[in-house]
């Protein structure tokens, strides 16, 4: 992966060794759900001005963390029978979880498991 291109805050200049220590997710009290939400992520690194600095940036709305905790839940082929079929709803819960816009939780992890185990047209 390509080092993130990431400015002291001081100076403006690029951070050596710069990395992804931490992303912070927040989301308003009774706001969870697909919608805007707020995270940024902090950086570490190495200004040759000002040595190891932090840096904080606000994201675009999107969680490569979250997305790839939660991809790490699912199989390629569990994914694609989850998309198959989950209600509309949950749907786009779901693929907004794993594009990062939603701060999915356990609960939903296993909500949509046992979506899973029990295909809506078993008789
Ligand atoms: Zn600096």
């Amino acid at each position: 992966m390509a080092e993130p291109d990431i400015p002291c805050d001081l100076c403006g200049l690029r951070l050596v060794d710069a990395r992804l220590t931490h992303e912070t997710f927040l989301v308003a009290p009774g706001e969870k759900g697909i919608g805007p939400q707020r995270h940024q992520r902090m950086f570490e690194g190495e200004c040759p001005e000002h040595g190891h600095r932090f840096a904080a940036f606000p994201s675009e709305g999107h969680s490569t963390l979250l997305a790839s905790r939660l991809a790490k839940h699912f199989t390629n082929a569990e994914r694609k029978a989850l998309r198959a079929t989950l209600p509309d709803e949950e749907r786009k819960t779901f693929q907004a979880a794993l594009g990062g816009q939603y701060a999915w939780d356990d609960e939903d992890v296993v909500r949509w498991r046992r979506s899973l185990g029990e295909p809506p047209s078993a008789a």
